[in-house]
């Protein structure tokens, strides 16, 4: 395959490298890239360039000093428990955890004789008493899905290493842009990059970061073995969205907390979710942790449940309905039908999940917008 020659000149923007497969000239040249002495690519399951430039920027955001880009998120978090546990080990994880982690905790991992135990990561009491039996790691997320319950990640990371088990932390709603567990002791931080990172609704990537060497080498080969890698195509578009993740965040992150005063402020909700809203659990914590704001995701109950959300939803189809987040444009998802439709209603209920709760997944319209359409939902929603 011939290239046309570039001369001193360079892309300006990072080229896609839509190969499955590196050439080389020669058995020595491949003994030198394979021997890690000399730069290169072979099989794009081990490594291609789009994913390790974007896996190195991520891991700079992160403050990590190695990165992976996986196929989605879920692959990530894959990854992070292969990499550190074995048939017969035991798991902590939180019991505000996404619902594939969920699943792949209780369901995936048991048939490979790996224990998952779950507690209430805002309980450090109850995290306590969970660790006096061997445990190998603990999962949990910065900020949970969908009532955005935010931890004391630092107190929570020193009571794991106190009792020797890691601490892997789902970081997708805060993103580095808000918080960087790595900073506050965690060993694995992992995003879906599918969310408010790519931000553009059209890529799915997962990403796993940390310090330790030893780890980091350890997932080279698990990424590749298990097929976790990620595709070039997906790792390019995520790069682009990359340089605007500031901007993106921190917008949507002050429509959020202005959307918030104004639905406590306007009566039309029976209550909002927002850490940095006073009557938010977490509200001294999330002050604390999170200096830069409390990210982009709110949650709102109707008080006419269900039918206020049909409603709700018909009278305004320019919010679309969408079982992802961190799009450009506002959009919402119900818990109690999706994310959550398998668990008990008791379950749901003891979670605060009820039929009217809507989740709001912010986007970076005007301000003004965004109250004009909620008005409008609300006030038809109310009245329905
Ligand atoms: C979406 C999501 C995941 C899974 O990521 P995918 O890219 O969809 O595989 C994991 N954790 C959280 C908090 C998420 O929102």
């Amino acid at each position: 395959m011939a290239f046309p020659p570039l001369g001193p000149t360079r892309p300006h923007t990072t080229p896609l490298f839509q190969s499955a497969v590196y050439d080389v000239p020669d058995l020595d040249a491949l003994d030198r890239v394979m021997n890690g002495e000399e730069p290169g690519f072979f099989y794009a399951r081990d490594a291609h360039p789009n994913a390790r430039n974007l896996a190195s920027q991520l891991a700079l955001l992160e403050k990590g000093t190695w990165g992976f880009v996986t196929a989605s998120g879920m692959a990530a978090i894959s990854a992070s428990l292969l990499a550190y546990v074995s048939g017969g080990d035991r798991i902590l994880a939180s019991n505000r955890l996404y619902g594939r982690t969920n699943r792949l905790m209780k369901t995936e991992l048991a048939r490979f004789g790996v224990t998952a135990s779950f507690v209430d990561c805002n309980d450090l009491i109850s995290l306590e008493v969970a660790l006096q039996t061997p445990t190998k790691a603990l999962i949990v997320e910065t900020i949970s899905n969908p009532l955005l319950r935010v931890v004391d990640l630092p107190a929570l990371i020193e009571v794991c290493h106190r009792h020797g088990a890691k601490v892997i932390v789902d970081n997708t709603f805060a993103t580095p842009v808000l918080c960087r567990p790595l900073e506050m002791g965690a060993d694995m931080v992992m995003e879906s990059l599918t969310k408010i990172i790519s931000g553009h609704g059209d890529v799915t990537l997962g990403l796993l970061a940390g310090n330790d060497a030893a780890t980091g080498e350890s997932l080279v080969q698990l990424i590749s073995t298990w097929g976790f890698s990620a595709n070039p195509f997906d790792c390019w578009m995520c790069e682009r969205g990359l340089g605007s993740l500031p901007l993106r965040m921190n917008a949507s992150t002050q429509n959020a907390k202005e959307l918030a005063e104004w639905f406590d402020a306007s009566g039309l909700v029976k209550q909002v979710h927002y850490p940095n809203r006073p009557s938010h659990p977490d509200f001294a914590l999330a002050g604390r942790l999170f200096p830069n704001g409390a990210g982009h995701m709110l949650c709102i109950e109707l008080g006419g449940g269900r039918e206020a959300v049909n409603c709700f939803m018909r009278a305004v189809p320019e919010i679309t309905f969408s079982p992802s987040l961190g799009d450009l444009h506002t959009t919402i998802s119900h818990p109690d039908t999706t994310s959550h439709r398998y668990d008990s209603t008791e379950e749901k209920l003891a979670q605060g999940i009820t039929p009217g709760l809507i989740r709001v997944s912010v986007g970076i319209e005007p301000q003004e917008h965004l109250r004009n359409l909620f008005e409008k939902g609300l006030r038809l929603a109310g009245s329905c």
